[in-house]
């Protein structure tokens, strides 16, 4: 008998070497290698003798290979393969299909499925474009039981199709036959993790029986659910996955409550405070998300909420509020950013707005010299300082705060789950998992959590932040500040350049400002950062002599970067040459024309934010997007995405479509969860329901679930956890 925990070397049919390639594929144990789920399912119950072919139905056939070739039409390379049973023979053709060159070898037996129809000449019927698995090799005529048991696997059934490892040396064959042995060995009973509560809400099947299934189906099995993902078994192995990854968010979210926090009071002088400072009318959704971050306030636990909003939906004034409300309550309150430009930016709106208002603002960033930056921290300490805000090196540094009641945290890209789990973990001894500690914490350890708000800038589509964020109560504004015009966007090509010149010159002459961005990725890529200043010369010299132009990029001199950044601002500046360093944040409202170089590198998620740094005046604003060189299929989707629409919400949608969610959160160290069988796209509604239940779980123990079934699931959630995301540690 195997445990599922069982070391895959041990199963029979793979050995130290196989199991090193299955490793690189994260299958280790038996229990991972069952999780390896087959992408689709080919039903070869019923395969189809050729003689009772008809043309235009979908068939499985069962032949040997006779003849195959590649040969040429004028209009693209064919592949052709002849297979027979007995004297009757079928042609499969594929298009386009050079790399099957040598793939079929006379006398292997093939499992075909794919479309009937006629040929162009309407004589002979053929295969177009049929998938197919080669099940036999020419010279394995012998019938031993294993070869018997091989042919069982792959006909008269609806076959599993798994990808296949290590450079296509374990075949979808291979890893049919070491599954089946693997089930085949496991104990008939396996326990069952899920509370029996959450297993009769879901109608769940049974652990073993799942397994089983999914890789072998029943014979009446629908098709449509099998590919889809949606039979009982598929849905039991994807819910179990998502229950236990919520669960964990769920406890997480729990603990963070339990702890003690500030109770800020909001009274009519705080409220005065606030309208006092405010330039312009709330819209209608900053008032509501701002009331939804009061409330929090308020409570006796700490808040731990996500805002988040559209560039240029108007946060930074929502956060002033909140701000304000902490420092109206006698505390002092950290505002995080990602760059030293934002923070920057965040400390000349603080100024304008908080300290004209009696608040006293300051700002600490690496840069700064040693002796400024000592003194500022000193003032931190000793509470004279009300609002510091500063890079997120403000974690490095430890700064000491006298009464610490709120962190802002100002985020870049989304910052996942897991990252925030392993910042909280580093500075446990600190204060509030944000490495932010105030003096007042040292000298009492139960002095009170403060609030965090965390501000996104790039939307994401709303089940996701489920998972993402879901240790996190989330507040949306979902609506722009009046007045604004829309962007309109074009895409053209590098030869037209001149016209778009043109157009900047019309812009500057109109009294408005442009950027110019140019894709410096890697801004310590030497190379790349050449191109952007040669860019610059350009521009400057011989393209507009007549115009201001600057330059702004991540390597400057951080004086520099801020000079150039107060010259543009104050519109002393037309042109601004920048790299994406301008990505995040910067709002200048009479910049209204941004031209973006070589748009078809950028990501969609990027373009999008670029964008959303101009639009931000009444007047209206313009887009280009410039490509130079060949743009991939790909590559058009995006721009054309970014044409057609400015919503941010369906570009997260479209992006995380494109790029699948692994990419879309930029890996692993994004810190996103990352999952064996759910896919965040297909299984947004069992993602839903997994919510809820852990949610009823943690409820408990009540009429339907017992305490030790609800300890049962948090020790194997913990497990689970454990395994997958390492030093997370929840619970
Ligand atoms: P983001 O959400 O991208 O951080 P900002 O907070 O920078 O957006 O706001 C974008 C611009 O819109 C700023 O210039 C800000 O002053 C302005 N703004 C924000 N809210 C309003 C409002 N209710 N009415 C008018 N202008 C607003
Ligand atoms: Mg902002």
């Amino acid at each position: 008998m195997l445990q599922p925990s069982t070391s895959v070397q041990y199963i029979k049919g793979i050995g130290p070497k196989l199991a090193e390639v299955l490793a690189a594929k994260g299958i280790q144990t038996l229990d991972d290698l069952l999780h390896y789920l087959p992408f689709r399912y080919e039903d070869r119950l019923n395969p189809k003798s050729i003689a009772e072919l008809r043309a235009g139905e979908m068939a499985t056939v069962i032949a040997e290979v006779r003849t195959s070739g590649l040969f040429r039409t004028r209009r693209m390379p064919i592949f052709q393969m002849t297979a027979g049973q007995g004297r009757t023979r079928l042609k499969c053709i594929w298009f386009n299909a050079t790399y099957l060159k040598d793939k079929f070898k006379p006398g292997q037996i093939v499992a075909l499925y794919g479309k009937v129809e006629d040929d162009y000449r309407g004589g002979e019927l053929q295969l177009t474009q049929p998938q197919f698995e080669i099940i036999g090799e020419a010279d394995g005529a012998s019938d031993s039981a294993e070869q018997k048991l091989a042919a069982s696997l792959e006909i008269g059934r609806i076959v599993p199709i798994y990808e296949s490892a290590g450079q296509g040396r374990l075949a979808s064959r291979w890893f049919r036959r070491v599954i089946h042995t693997a089930l085949e060995n496991l104990p008939p009973e396996l326990p069952d993790p899920i509370p029996p509560v959450v297993r009769r809400h879901m109608s769940l099947i049974s652990p073993h029986e799942a397994l089983q299934k999914v890789h072998w189906p029943d014979p009446g099995e629908s098709t449509e659910d099998l590919l889809s993902s949606r039979t009982p078994a598929h849905i039991r192995m994807i819910f179990e996955e998502l229950f236990f990854v919520e669960l964990g968010l769920e406890l997480k979210r729990r603990e963070q409550k339990a702890q003690t926090g500030i109770a800020f009071r909001l009274d009519d002088r705080a409220r005065s405070a606030i309208k006092k400072i405010l330039p312009f009318h709330p819209t209608g959704a900053q008032k509501r998300v701002l009331k939804e971050i009061a409330s929090d306030m308020e409570k006796p636990f700490p808040m731990r909420r996500l805002l988040q909003g559209d560039v240029g939906s108007g946060k930074t004034i929502v956060a002033f509020e909140a701000a304000i409300i902490a420092m109206e309550n006698g505390y002092q309150v950290g505002l995080m950013a990602p760059t030293e430009i934002l923070a920057q930016q965040h400390y000349f709106s603080a100024r304008r707005i908080l300290e004209s208002a009696g608040y006293r603002v300051v700002l600490l960033t690496g840069s700064m010299e040693d002796d400024r930056k000592r003194q500022t921290r000193r003032h931190i300490a000793r509470g004279d300082a009300q609002l510091v805000i500063g890079t997120h090196a403000l974690i490095e540094q430890k700064v000491e705060f006298a009464k610490l009641g709120m962190v802002i945290v100002d985020e870049q890209h989304r910052f996942g789950v897991l990252q925030r789990f392993k910042l909280m973990k580093k500075s446990n001894e600190d204060h509030a998992g944000t490495g932010l500690r105030s003096v007042a914490s040292e000298q009492a350890p139960a002095a009170p959590e403060p609030d965090v708000l965390v501000m996104t800038a790039t939307p994401i589509p709303r089940t996701l932040a489920l998972t993402l964020y879901g240790d996190l109560d989330v507040s949306v504004i979902d609506e722009m500040p009046p007045g604004r015009t829309s962007i309109v966007t074009r895409c053209v090509s590098d030869e037209r350049s001149p016209e778009v010149w043109d157009f900047v010159r019309k812009q500057a002459a109109a009294g408005h400002q442009t950027y110019v961005v140019y894709p410096v990725i890697e801004e310590n890529e030497e190379s790349e950062l050449k191109a952007a200043m040669k860019m610059y010369k350009e521009l400057s010299s011989r393209i507009f002599p007549e115009l201001r132009v600057g330059l702004l990029h991540g390597r400057m001199e951080p004086s520099l970067k801020e000079q150039v950044m107060r010259l543009f601002q104050k519109g002393e500046l037309h042109i601004l040459v920048a790299t994406t360093v301008i990505e995040v944040g910067v709002d200048v409202a009479n910049a209204t024309m941004m031209v973006i170089e070589h748009a078809e590198r950028f990501g969609l998620a990027q373009l999008h934010q670029l964008r959303g740094r101009i639009g931000r005046g009444a007047a209206k604003s313009y887009c280009v997007l410039m490509t130079g060189g060949k743009v991939s299929e790909e590559g058009e989707r995006r721009l054309d995405a970014m044409v057609r629409t400015n919503d941010g919400f369906q570009i997260a949608e479209l992006d995380l479509e494109l790029r699948g969610p692994g990419e879309f959160f930029g890996t692993r160290q994004a810190g996103m969860p990352s999952f064996q069988v759910a896919n965040l796209i297909r299984d947004r509604q069992l993602l839903e329901a997994a919510k809820r239940e852990a949610q009823a779980v943690l409820a408990g123990p009540n009429a339907e679930i017992t305490q030790a079934e609800i300890d049962a699931a948090l020790r194997h959630m913990r497990t689970r956890w454990h395994k997958s995301y390492g030093l997370v540690e929840v619970g």
